[in-house]
């Protein structure tokens, strides 16, 4: 039918906003507490452990702030001044585009629903983790993440 035929493209749409509110309003709550995203959660890198950690943010990720800081480095820059959530927003925002980008390419691959699975398992060390209001997201769209 009609309905069938043309039916993929607006229920992908409708995933995909879930998806960038789901990812945005993660990363607004992290980059609120100078949290740093990575495939595997976030880095906490105002705690001690990254004082002498210094390898940057994600070893895989493009950005400035990657190429050019260690966890370390913007450890120790937290305890002086702002500039370190300034460094952190870069990535941040870098992770966002990557990801997105990521999300565009397995549509056009077909295989979406097994990105977004693949992206919740990274994120949470368990099911029981994933945020309620995104599984019925993704269960109104099909996905079945948990
Ligand atoms: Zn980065």
């Amino acid at each position: 039918s009609t309905v069938q035929r043309f039916g993929f493209k607006p229920v992908m749409l409708i995933v995909i906003l879930y998806f960038a509110i789901f990812n945005e309003a993660v990363c607004d709550l992290f980059q609120r507490f100078g949290s740093a995203l990575v495939p595997w959660g976030s880095l906490q890198l105002k705690q001690k452990q990254y004082a002498k950690d210094f390898q940057p943010i994600d070893p895989d990720c493009q950005c400035p702030t990657c190429r050019r800081h260690s966890r370390a480095y913007l450890h120790a820059l937290f305890k002086s001044d702002t500039a370190a959530l300034h460094h952190i927003t870069i990535h941040n925002i870098s992770y966002q585009l990557t990801l997105m980008r990521s999300a565009r390419q397995s549509i056009i691959e077909q295989r979406f629903p097994e990105f977004v699975k693949a992206f919740m398992k990274r994120m949470f060390a368990s099911r029981e983790q994933y945020p309620s209001w995104a599984v019925e997201a993704l269960r109104s769209v099909n996905i079945h993440v948990s």
